[in-house]
């Protein structure tokens, strides 16, 4: 038995404008993971299933390559790459959904087409401080992945027979890339009742787990070594690892987007460090990652000094000025805010 989570009122505001909406364009977060991408491309089948026509996914940026495999994920639309296609859909659609993010930061240069958009807007989602802006806000923060959200809702709809195998698969795919692999925010029982729905259904989730986790470039590997050997500094006081990478090193590993993922959990595997914080240059932006175990928050210092949020344990943010100065920004404030 699956526990009723979402509020009657919420899955009968979002029946209501599902209902009503015949095309509907589907936005998710910037630099798109598993449970982005996961979400959203259940949704859009999902939605095509009850008919609905056009359904577009919109991504801010490029998703990495781990995830092309993803049912539909040969259709979704990269705003960075055709812009003007993406606002005539965003302007021209009934219904926008917006999955697995809480603020229009978190979605780039799509921010503006979405707000000045006519369309109802819906959110699902598992951050924290959901914004205001949509109709209709079906927000979580103790789930552990908006897919299982995007689950839960089609089964309060109703339309448990509508999961069909594509479904079942990007479902599977946010729930397990979002908690680790089931190594973090997975204690619920219900995570486990719902995997064992979508088993059923016929999602083969050994090799899921292989398309997602087991294919590392060479390069990507041999990053990973460098990061460690060369990069990591540890502050043994703190329980605190990092690792900062300018552009020049990414470059010399040939850093394709994707390659960096994870690479903040890395420190966690050492006994004792209970903080792990990753920075690398971006075209225009230092991108910052804090992990974090157990009841020790990194969400309000990531907003705090990086222009970020995010969880409790996985927060993110950004620093516009150099990798050296982030880190001298680092070094010299984190010491009042962790292990505390
Ligand atoms: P990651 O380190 O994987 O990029 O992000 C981890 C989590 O931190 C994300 O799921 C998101 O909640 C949050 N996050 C990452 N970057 C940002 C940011 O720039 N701003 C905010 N508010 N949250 C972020
Ligand atoms: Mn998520």
């Amino acid at each position: 038995m699956i526990s009723e989570l979402i509020r009657k009122t919420e899955i009968q505001a979002a029946k209501r404008l599902i209902d009503k909406a015949q095309s509907v364009a589907i936005v998710t977060h910037m630099s798109p993971d598993g449970d982005a991408l996961g979400s959203s491309l259940a949704f859009a089948h999902y939605l095509r299933t009850l008919g609905k026509d056009p359904v577009a996914v919109i991504v801010p940026n490029r998703f990495p390559d781990f995830l092309a495999w993803m049912p539909g994920a040969g259709d979704i639309l990269v705003y960075e790459n055709s812009a003007q296609e993406c606002n005539t859909i965003l302007a021209s659609a009934d219904l926008l959904l917006c999955l697995d993010f809480n603020e229009p930061k978190r979605i780039g240069k799509v921010a503006e087409a979405l707000c000045s958009s006519q369309a109802k807007k819906l959110m699902i989602d598992h951050h924290l401080h959901p914004d205001s802006f949509p109709d209709v806000t079906i927000s979580y923060p103790d789930s552990p992945s908006t897919a299982e959200l995007v689950f839960r809702l089609i089964c309060a709809f109703g339309d448990f027979d509508c999961i069909s195998l594509p479904v079942a698969e990007c479902i599977y795919t946010g729930m397990m890339t979002d908690t680790g692999n089931f190594s973090f925010n997975s204690n619920h029982v219900d995570t486990y009742n719902i995997i064992a729905e979508l088993v059923r259904i016929g999602i083969d989730k050994d090799s899921i787990y292989n398309l997602v986790f087991n294919t590392y470039s060479a390069d990507r590997m041999r990053l990973m070594g460098y990061c460690l050997y060369r990069k990591m500094q540890i502050f043994p006081e703190q329980h605190t690892a990092l690792i900062a990478l300018d552009r020049h090193e990414l470059y010399r590993f040939n850093f394709t987007s994707g390659d960096a993922e994870g690479l903040v959990n890395l420190p966690l595997q050492i006994k004792d460090i209970y903080y792990s914080v990753f920075m690398r240059e971006d075209k225009d932006k230092i991108k910052i990652s804090f992990r974090s175990q157990g009841d020790r928050p990194v969400n309000e210092y990531a907003s705090l000094f990086f222009n970020g949020g995010g969880h409790k344990n996985a927060a993110g943010g950004e620093n516009y000025e150099t990798v050296e100065k982030a880190v001298a920004l680092f070094t010299s404030t984190f010491k009042d805010y962790f292990n505390k």
